[in-house]
């Protein structure tokens, strides 16, 4: 008679699965369903391991986001208006944007610390709008030349619907 290959493992997590075993030596089959039922499902693994990268990401974001708080500061540039969710995003949006230009732009190009306070920083100041910086948030090779004509932006100005 054909031994059985599939398993229903009743596994710690409350979940039944069903587990194909056929490249378990047929001795070794029972040794293995055990085990399996100790461990979480597929589904409740694979739903924890989410959680732990999300948290790896809301740190890192955290991280940055007081790097560019400080930078913010440092830098006289204005707090951003928008949603709470908005404007937590685009102040890391704001900060690798100005970071990465003054790489680019100064350590690695021509141009000097006056004209980067001129030419990005000055007109970084007067935009304020949130939104502003996360849908630019790719413009990073144009920058100078957004910020020199950024468009119709006033200070609050939003997209969402505040209600
Ligand atoms: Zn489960």
């Amino acid at each position: 008679m054909a031994i059985p290959t599939l398993f229903d493992v009743q596994h710690k997590c409350g979940h039944t699965q069903e587990h194909n075993l056929a490249d378990k030596a047929a001795g070794e089959r029972a040794g293995f369903t055990a085990w399996l039922a100790q461990q979480p499902c597929t589904d409740c693994w694979k739903k924890r391991q989410d959680r732990k990268v999300s948290k790896e990401v809301q740190t890192e974001r955290a991280a940055l986001e007081e790097q560019a708080l400080e930078d913010q500061e440092r830098s006289e540039l204005p707090i951003l208006a928008g949603s709470a969710k908005q404007t937590s995003w685009a102040l890391r949006v704001r900060y690798e944007l100005l970071r990465d230009a003054y790489t680019s732009l100064v350590e690695e190009g021509a141009l000097d610390e006056d004209s980067f306070e001129s030419d990005v920083l000055v007109p970084a100041r007067r935009v304020a709008a949130a939104r502003w910086w996360i849908d630019n948030r790719d413009n990073g090779a144009m920058i100078v030349e957004i910020l020199a004509d950024p468009g119709q932006i006033e200070v609050g100005e939003t997209n969402e619907n505040p209600y």
